[in-house]
């Protein structure tokens, strides 16, 4: 067996872990002993010192060592039984709920010396130490600093510390992975001493080598692999495309504006990618309203004119329409455009399979239904990804091969995020930035308001809708469940209803697609005002008439997020307005805040402020999307040691390819997995 294996034996492996205990590890997801690592002491409980009892001090936990003496066991249900104790300096009573006579025989007999920690309380003049936490009669395994570990109901400190004890004494030594050059930065500490210290009481809230060396290998490992993917994508031989700029010509002439630099640049990237022999795996970053839409569907045309088929797919069906009328729009009549979603009938969504795998078809636009086994492409030749930043690794990675060898991928991605992040979650790509906006675009002007002042808002609204503005309002998120900002969206919904009759829509989470589908085209299509909605405002949907959002209760966001739902107006040329409401007053801290929205229009910038103040956990829903996210890393704490990282995979791929050095941090760290799959 190679000694990292015991790492990732299941948990029920551990001496003193029975089936019962295991379910509630697994239930903080810990399956193995590697995950048991990561959840780190939060306190600590110094039972070192045995006091006298005329020294105890009330409300603290102590540990004394005393004489039993006699036991209380009523015959009354829901009294406690209770030991009466003492040493040569006074008396304490222990008390247990709960508690079996037999058991407190056992562990307390009479006439025996026996040492016990607890919370020291005092009652009718008395101490007592209610269920004390630890009882034995071997001073020494008391007399310790014991780790408070984050517990769940029925996990108790004293079980998890048996736990930690039993896997802390077993970790392996494991072969150094690391050259001697990153060792000498951490120290030289080795993995084995790193997760001692990790877990060591005393380290606490402490930072060092220890957790750097740590976190450098979540980093690297992740890294590494993303390299290694992108490699393999690129060693693909694919048939070249062939194509002029006579299609991006023609397009060019059926748009009213100038290309920003930017989308330029882009383009010429993408076109370079196309003609080359290996595969694209190419992100397009842009924050929201730069322009995305059009590089791709330049993109598109190209690569049909060189005899190939496009696949473009939205994350929501009102998307792909948008993108279809605008394709329609764009390319020559002799282009064949369809569309598939869920909503496409059986016949034409049988012609559409059939046509496809018979190349009739230039370019399908859809959503995820572009991708069912059923589906079968002729000759593809170019996937694009519209608004899909919560696409693992592993799942871009497996489009790409459903794709077939000529298929090139260009992923689009509003999300601005630091170059730590995209290094991390889009590492196995090349990327594409757009940063500035087109010139046609005024700033959208942020203001604040207090809740108090809606009428001054109602007015405000009254006087957009009279110059054929449209509005959306954004209500509050009051808690976590979706019940009670239903409630909220409903509530408001009726009072704008009231001064706007039918001119107001209502958009909220529990209505279905179809639902949802016609307010949003009566939306398009004028037929109504405002849209009141919860934050679900679909994302990248171009409303160009609309100029003006609400957004109640704003400080219940992130800046981020607050900066995409501003980038849903905007989008035309007239003034578009933002106005954030806040129930009272702000603190020093949100105002530093909101001044960076109203300061700022850099997607980019705003995040990286927000994860400063924030951290990046939480930031625009990575958790919850199944990325793989980090144990230890900070990609804004700990950017020194993404950038070292980023140095390092580069020496690394140089000396060795396969990574062998590396395998056992690879396979430690959850990533061997996609390995296979590579190589
Ligand atoms: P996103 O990058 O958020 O997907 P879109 O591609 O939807 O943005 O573009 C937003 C709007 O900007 C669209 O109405 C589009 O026609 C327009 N647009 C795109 N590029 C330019 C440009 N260079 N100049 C002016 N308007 C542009
Ligand atoms: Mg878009």
């Amino acid at each position: 067996m190679n000694n990292y294996e015991y790492l990732l034996k299941d948990i029920n492996t551990i001496k003193g872990i029975g089936p019962k205990l295991s379910k509630l590890f697994r239930k903080k997801n810990i399956n193995t002993i590697f995950d048991l690592l990561w959840s780190t002491p939060r306190d600590a409980t110094d039972r070192t010192n045995l006091v006298k009892i005329n020294e105890l001090q009330i409300g603290k936990t102590q540990t004394i060592c005393v004489d039993i003496i006699k036991y209380n066991f009523p015959r009354i249900r829901n009294l406690p039984n209770r030991v009466y104790c003492e040493d040569e300096t006074g008396k304490i009573e222990c008390i247990f709920f709960n508690s079996y006579e037999g058991y407190i025989k056992k562990i307390l007999p009479i006439n025996s010396r026996i040492t016990i920690s607890g919370k020291i309380g005092y009652y009718n003049k008395k101490y007592q130490i209610t269920n004390p936490t630890y009882v034995s009669s071997k001073s020494d395994s008391i007399k310790r600093v014991f780790s408070s570990y984050s517990l769940t109901k029925g996990l108790t400190e004293k079980k998890y510390n048996i736990v930690m004890d039993e896997v802390l004494k077993n970790i392996p030594d494991l072969n150094e992975w690391h050259s001697d050059d990153i060792l000498k930065k951490f120290n030289y500490i080795s993995w084995k001493k790193a997760i001692l210290e990790l877990h060591n009481p005393n380290n606490i809230n402490k930072k060092g080598n220890f957790l750097n060396r740590l976190i450098f290998d979540e980093i690297i490992s992740s890294f590494l692999i993303n390299s290694k993917i992108r490699k393999a994508i690129k060693k693909v031989k694919k048939t070249r495309k062939k194509f002029d700029n006579s299609e991006f010509i023609k397009i060019k002439k059926k748009f009213g504006f100038e290309l920003t630099n930017d989308q330029e640049v882009a383009i010429d990237q993408i076109n370079k990618d196309l003609k080359s022999n290996q595969k694209m795996f190419r992100l397009l970053q842009g924050d929201v309203g730069s322009g995305k839409t059009i590089v791709s569907l330049i993109a598109s045309a190209n690569v049909i004119q060189s005899g190939f088929q496009v696949c473009l797919m939205a994350p929501t069906e009102i998307l792909a329409r948008q993108h279809f009328s605008l394709a329609n729009k764009l390319f020559d009549k002799n282009i064949n455009i369809k569309i598939l979603t869920s909503k496409t009938e059986y016949n034409e969504r049988k012609t559409i399979i059939s046509d496809l795998s018979n190349n009739k078809i230039n370019i399908l636009i859809g959503t995820h239904s572009l991708f069912q086994e059923k589906i079968k492409y002729g000759n593809l030749g170019l996937i694009i990804i519209d608004e899909q930043h919560k696409f693992g690794v592993k799942q871009r990675k497996k489009l790409s091969d459903k794709g077939g060898k000529d298929c090139d991928v260009l992923v689009m991605s509003a999300t601005p995020i630091p170059r730590t992040m995209i290094m991390t979650i889009f590492g196995d790509m090349d990327t594409s930035i757009i940063k500035n906006k087109p010139k046609n675009r005024k700033e959208i002007k942020t203001y604040s308001k207090l809740e108090s002042k809606k009428e001054d808002v109602i007015k405000f609204v009254k006087k957009q809708i009279s110059q054929k503005n449209q509005v959306f309002w954004v209500c509050p998120l009051i808690d976590e469940s979706k019940k009670v900002d239903h409630q909220s969206s409903v509530k408001r919904y009726e009072g704008l209803k009231e001064i706007f009759k039918n001119r107001v829509g209502l958009l909220h989470g529990s209505l279905d697609k179809e639902e949802k589908n016609k307010i949003l085209i009566s939306f398009l299509n004028k037929k109504i005002d405002i849209i009141v909605s919860t934050t679900v405002i679909e994302v990248g949907i171009d409303f160009p008439n609309a100029n003006t959002i609400i957004i109640e209760n704003a400080n219940k966001f992130g800046l981020s997020q607050l900066h995409q739902l501003r980038g849903r107006v905007g989008r035309g040329d007239k003034e578009s307005y933002c106005i954030l409401m806040f129930k009272s007053n702000l603190s020093q801290n949100a105002k530093k805040r909101i001044n960076i929205l109203k300061n700022t229009t850099d997607g980019f910038k705003i995040s990286e402020e927000d994860m400063k103040l924030r951290g990046y956990g939480d930031l625009l829903g990575f958790k919850q999307s199944g990325i793989q996210s980090f144990r230890l890393a900070d990609p804004v704490l700990n950017e020194n040691l993404f950038l070292l990282a980023e140095k390092e995979v580069k020496k690394i791929e140089l000396r060795d390819q396969n990574l062998n050095e590396y395998m056992t941090l690879l396979k430690l760290y959850d990533r061997a997995d996609i390995l296979n799959d590579i190589v």
